[in-house]
């Protein structure tokens, strides 16, 4: 295995700079998610790794190795493309093989290996049939397991779970966490979706208009956007953001609606030393959002806008004046539309942002 070192990478379609200088590494054994709406060049990104586009410029090293120039069969990758490139007229056993064939492995060792990447993803019941005669998701599970029979430097994966139905969905996607954790396969994963990302990246690059916006674990990303980018993707439901003003007479503050929140000396001190803003912009999470009985010192009263039963946990949509954000509650809470709640806002776990900039405005940890 080895680590993927890129370097000031730009790639433009005509006037669209798809990628515009990135530079990452992804560690050796790591598993690393590339994250980002539609069109924030993580595809790019992935492919011009493969060698499957050229950039106008930068540099990509797989291990110690600059693979601008090598062919993509040359880099030492396997790849799981969204539109997975499957032999329609031959079995699923040698689709599954075909890249072993192509390398001579012997024969013994090619259905050994067939065999146990089909157990993994339960298609030992398909290993004889045509690919033609196989739903969507099936088709897609067979590129899967065409590329973990292989063992490359580096796997490269685009959204290679989203033709499966949900619950074939969760179970590969623990497979694929699984089988990387045991093999420790350097792995790049590109996914729109936060859930997958956060489910099973070691650690996050979230992606926005060709460049970086944060990387780290996922649980870091989550707790500590750097920017409302970040604040506004990740997460669901995603943080609530909501103007705020920040204010020094007698305690420091931000006043968000009607609402006064005392504020820490540590997060006065990053407010002022970025720059005095009063107009400010302020995140926050529903699980921080504490539902509290009335009369509770602090709390606030809030319409229930809309109640979402999600299960596990009931997500309450309130109104506070002119703001709307969210709490969650446990499955239990009898609530419902229209009805009055009690809320605390979180001064500890608010997150504050410029809204020139959008960077997250932090006191040190
Ligand atoms: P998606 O999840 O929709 O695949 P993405 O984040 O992977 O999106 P890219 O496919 O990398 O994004 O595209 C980045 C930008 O480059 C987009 O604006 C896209 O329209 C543009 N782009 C991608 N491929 C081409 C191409 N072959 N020709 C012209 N523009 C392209």
């Amino acid at each position: 295995m080895a680590q993927v070192t890129v370097n000031k990478l730009i790639k433009r379609y005509g006037n669209v700079v798809a990628v515009n200088e990135i530079s990452l590494q992804v560690r050796d054994h790591e598993f690393m998610v590339f994250l980002g709406p539609s069109g924030c060049g993580k595809t790019t990104t992935l492919r011009t790794i493969a060698g499957l586009e050229t950039s106008q410029s930068g540099d990509i090293f797989i291990g110690e190795r600059r693979v601008n120039d090598l062919a993509p069969g040359e880099r030492d990758i396997a790849f799981v493309f969204q539109f997975y490139a499957l032999y329609p007229h031959l079995s699923v056993f040698d689709n599954i093989a075909f890249p072993l064939r192509a390398q001579r492995t012997p024969h013994a060792e090619v259905v050994r290996r067939v065999h146990a990447a089909a157990a993994t993803l339960q298609m030992e019941p398909l290993l004889n049939r045509r690919i033609r005669q196989l739903s969507s998701g099936e088709q897609q599970r067979v590129a899967l397991g065409r590329a973990m029979v292989r063992q490359p430097q580096v796997f490269l994966m685009d959204e290679p779970l989203t033709n499966l139905d949900a619950q074939l969905r969760a179970e590969t996607r623990a497979e694929l966490k699984h089988i990387q954790h045991e093999r420790g396969a350097t792995t790049i994963y590109v996914t729109h979706d936060q859930v997958e990302a956060m489910a099973m990246g070691d650690r996050i690059t979230v992606m926005h208009q060709g460049r970086i916006q944060q990387q780290g674990p996922p649980m870091e990303v989550y707790n500590r956007p750097a920017n409302l980018f970040v604040a506004g993707f990740l997460g669901s439901p995603p943080m609530d953001i909501m103007p705020a003003q920040f204010s020094q007479n007698g305690t420091a503050a931000l006043t968000i609606g009607p609402i006064r929140v005392p504020i820490s000396d540590a997060l006065r001190h990053a407010i002022v030393a970025n720059g005095h803003t009063t107009d400010l912009a302020v995140g926050m999470r529903a699980e921080h959002v504490a539902v509290v009985p009335e009369g509770t010192e602090g709390a606030q009263p809030v319409t229930v806008f809309a109640v979402e039963h999600l299960g596990d946990e009931n997500v309450v949509i309130v109104t506070l004046g002119n703001l709307r954000f969210r709490a969650k509650t446990g499955p239990q809470a009898t609530i419902q539309e229209g009805d009055t709640l009690h809320v605390k806002l979180p001064s500890q776990r608010l997150h504050v942002f410029d809204t020139t900039t959008g960077d997250a405005i932090r006191s040190p940890m």
